[in-house]
């Protein structure tokens, strides 16, 4: 190449010429590529030393990664200069869990940099995908609530939010599955083996954390000494957040935990060193890794440690950026708002207040006040072994001041219960932060008192979570509950990996939909269009051959693409309910043992997700999957009819690769215990049908799209909650044939021979032990509704029809949807364009 000229793609429009790309993002003079000056292979050569010839697909990721950092930090810097000189009220987001996933191609596509990154790999016969796999996904979460976080980023920064992400800079990310003999085994994550081109470190901004105590490890585990106060160092890792169109570019920042080299240095010249390197290792421990649990506290000593140390390290920061531009304290909820992604960070409202109190020399009252209108509260489960319980012992220990202060919240909480129902003694108790005889401090309820507002992340589970699970406080402060049902990106989970689709419905309704999705709306009259319809299907099928190839180059696994795709994919919990899956796929495999030549439409089950480590009866479920698919697989009357995968290693990158070839999406919770679910948005965005319980936000998704358009089955959480006391699976089992035929063949150990351990576990789970989840209360419904399923499928136009509708109405469940209400009703924040 010898002009700038040469990186210009043919045909496009000229706002798109790639020139005027880089100069919108203050590159004018830099190219991409072709010349010694081009960013890319001054990458390759001053990072690596390398030539282009020389450079493998890992060193290509990196000088690409580099380069579109190059291009993308002046405008990121440029972002944080107008919010210091407009002072806009600033988002806050703190979560222990960003579950981003891969960056590169997000951001380019976010930077809407493709005409000219596709030159540039076309020229240099550069293989995109080889290159975007180098990147690790980044694995900071477990789940639905991590993923939820990195959805509201994006969508904070494409709708010019001033808003900012505080997590932990965990080495270790959610650990690396892989299924041995059918059973799950975990490998550490090791992300950051390999220097990660996005981020940036701050040490000019490290933290000092101080506790109350000091630690050392004793035979591998963590000791706490007393009366011995010590100092973390925090130090932060930025990332840029890349709003759709590149204007707007915020920040995540990640705080990494290090031994502050004062306190290391005296006791290496008292000779301590071996103390010294203990301590050390110590401090860094902090973040050394991710707790792999998702809806269930472990209630380990390191995780206490670890919420706190993003709390005070946050407030740190925040409170600094405040003061450069606020005398007045008084203006902190003016300026801030501070989101609580679930109760992992709500030390922070103890912290807030001693910092008010000991640092700004504020009253109580008036540190009250202001800590209430700055916080508020989302909360993510309603399950029991999810609600977070805090000993107080650690307090005493690790923060002494706080627990004074929590003490005090608790003081005047009760008092004002006691004087508002005072004839209804128990009720304090119920309420009180501190449980008066497990001597546990209920983190749900200091988040609650604390804040002006919290939140459930569904309609039925707000109103659950307000009329159920903390109804006393709901009573005291009712105008505190709100509900803000969750959305997804449609950056990422539609343009990004379903490009056949999006250009599908560019073409027929133009491409406003990447920002304002009520516009899907416009696809519904097309339903009917059969041109459109055949366009749907083709993509729908170019995006199952795409699967199709990449399974394949994943060691080998062959699936048919002409066979129904029926997905269940997310984390490995009873209550999303796996196993009933597992129950309806053998119920069909023993259907057509029974009659081989009937007439059902074949399938490829997947299904994916991780099972905590130490949830047992989560792993068992994974091993009887994988038996199932291997007995299933065996048989010869099965052979081209069913099909079941169980895919290792879920991340989001696996989820942008199988949604959008899925045909069906399985959202099966025992109704009353899913408190949104996302994936079922995501499905429902790639023209998936649903198959599923009136659960979460799948009960909105239905109401949307029409009920007539989904396949809903089962009980309702009232139905379930009122079965509590009477149920009994055995009815079931003796009154339904299907239901025993299906059981008696799992029981035999026809999918687990040698292998009685895991019967016993199946029989505990589904009988003996009460069935806890209802699948068997579900399984005849569910099977019905399968039925239902199968006869539309053998009607193609109706199908894809039927899908084309259910896209149409996803557009409430973008996260740019949420993120608009959370901005009016609760933070009251504007937008503050980057011009
Ligand atoms: C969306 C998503 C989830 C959440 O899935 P649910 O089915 O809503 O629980 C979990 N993990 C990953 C990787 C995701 O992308």
């Amino acid at each position: 190449m010898t002009s700038d000229d040469a990186v210009l793609p043919a045909g496009l429009p000229r706002q798109h010429a790639p020139e005027n790309l880089l100069q919108q993002y203050g590159c004018g003079p830099i190219k991409f590529n072709g010349s010694n000056n081009a960013l890319y292979e001054r990458h390759l050569l001053f990072d690596n030393a390398l030539a282009p010839s020389e450079a493998g697909n890992r060193e290509r990721y990196e000088a690409a990664a580099r380069s579109v950092r190059d291009i993308l930090s002046q405008r990121w810097q440029q972002t944080e200069q107008v919010y210091s000189r407009e002072n806009p009220k600033r988002i806050y987001y703190l979560s222990m869990e960003f579950l981003i996933g891969r960056s590169l191609s997000n951001n380019i596509l976010n930077l809407r940099l493709e005409p000219l990154v596709g030159q540039f790999l076309k020229e240099n016969q550069l293989d995109e995908w080889a290159i975007l796999a180098e990147e690790p996904d980044a694995g900071l979460g477990n789940g639905g609530l991590g993923r939820l976080a990195a959805c509201f980023l994006d969508s904070m920064a494409s709708m010019q939010l001033p808003g900012m992400g505080y997590g932990l800079r965990y080495e270790y990310g959610i650990f690396k599955q892989t299924i041995v003999d059918g059973w799950q085994q975990e490998q550490p994550d090791n992300w950051l083996r390999r220097p990660d081109p996005w981020e940036v470190a701050r040490p000019q901004y490290a933290v000092a954390v101080e506790l109350g105590c000091s630690f050392e490890v004793r035979g591998g585990s963590l000791k706490a000494i007393t009366g011995k106060p010590s100092k973390l160092l925090g130090i932060p890792y930025d990332r840029p957040i890349v709003g759709y169109g590149g204007k707007t570019i915020n920040t995540l920042r990640l705080w990494a935990s290090a031994t502050p080299d004062s306190f290391d240095f005296q006791e290496f010249s008292a000779g301590e060193f071996v103390g010294a390197l203990a301590e050390c290792l110590t401090a860094e421990t902090v973040t050394r890794v991710l707790y792999p649990d998702d809806s269930t506290s472990m209630g380990q000593g390191l995780r206490f440690v670890q919420e706190y140390f993003l709390v005070a390290c946050s407030l740190a920061d925040l409170i600094r950026r405040f003061r450069m531009n606020d005398s007045n304290w008084n203006s902190l909820p003016d300026k801030v708002a501070i989101q609580l992604n679930d109760t992992h960070p709500s030390l922070a409202v103890a912290e807030l207040m001693r910092v008010l109190l000991d640092h700004a020399g504020l009253g109580w009252e008036l540190a009250w006040d202001i800590t209430n209108r700055t916080f508020a509260y989302t909360n993510h489960t309603l399950l029991p072994e999810a609600l977070e319980k805090w000993p107080l012992q650690w307090f005493e220990l690790m923060l002494p001041r706080q627990l004074q202060i929590i003490l005090e919240i608790d003081r005047r909480l009760r008092e004002e219960v006691a004087a508002r129902w005072p004839d209804d003694t128990s009720r304090a108790e119920r309420m009180s932060i501190v449980e008066h005889g497990g001597r546990l401090v209920r983190m749900a309820h200091l988040a609650i008192v604390g804040s002006h507002s919290t939140n459930g992340v569904a309609a039925i589970h707000s109103r659950l979570l307000r009329d159920v699970t903390v109804r006393d406080l709901a009573e005291l402060y009712p105008e505190r509950f709100n509900n803000k049902t969750n959305g997804v990106t449609p950056r990422r989970w539609l343009l990004l990996s379903n490009p056949g689709l999006a250009s599908c419905i560019t073409n027929a309704i133009g491409d406003r939909w990447i920002t304002k999705t009520d516009d899907l709306q416009r696809l519904k009259p097309l339903a009917d269009d059969g041109e459109f319809i055949a366009a749907v299907r083709g993509a729908k099928r170019q995006a199952k051959l795409r699967f199709t190839e990449w399974l394949k180059s994943q060691g080998g696994i062959q699936v048919d693409p002409d066979t129904i795709f029926d997905c269940q994919i997310k984390r490995i919990h009873e209550y999303k309910r796996q196993l009933l899956n597992g129950l309806r796929i053998a119920a069909l495999y023993n259907r057509l043992r029974e009659s081989p030549h009937s007439d059902m439409p074949s399938r490829t089950f997947f299904f994916a997700g991780k099972a905590a480590p130490a949830y047992h009866v989560a792993k068992f479920i994974i091993k009887f999957l994988n038996n199932l698919a291997d007995t299933i697989d065996g048989d010869p009357v099965a052979r081209g009819r069913l099909r079941v995968v169980f895919l290792p290693e879920y991340s989001v990158s696996m989820a942008e690769r199988l949604i959008p070839a899925s045909d069906v999406s399985n959202q099966i919770s025992t109704a009353g215990y899913e408190a949104s679910g996302t994936s079922n948005m995501k499905f429902m965005m790639n023209g998936a049908l649903t198959l599923g319980t009136r659960d979460g936000a799948t009960i909105e998704m239905a109401e949307a799209a029409g009920e007539e358009n989904f396949f809903l089955f089962g009980l309702t959480a009232e139905q379930i909650a009122a079965s509590q006391g009477w149920y009994s699976p055995w009815w079931h089992y003796e009154n339904e044939p299907e239901t025993h035929a299906v059981i008696d063949l799992i029981l035999s150990g026809h999918f687990s021979r040698h292998e009685p351990m895991l019967v016993d576990a199946l029989r505990n789970i589904l009988l003996a032990g009460g069935d806890t989840y209802r699948h068997l209360a579900d399984f005849v419904s569910y099977m019905e509704a399968d039925l239902r399923l199968q006869s539309l499928y053998a009607k193609p136009e109706d199908w894809t029809r039927k899908a084309v509708l259910n896209l149409a109405s996803s557009g409430r469940f973008s996260s740019d949807r949420t993120i608009s209400e959370y901005a009016s009703e609760i933070w009251n924040a504007k937008p503050c364009p980057v011009l």
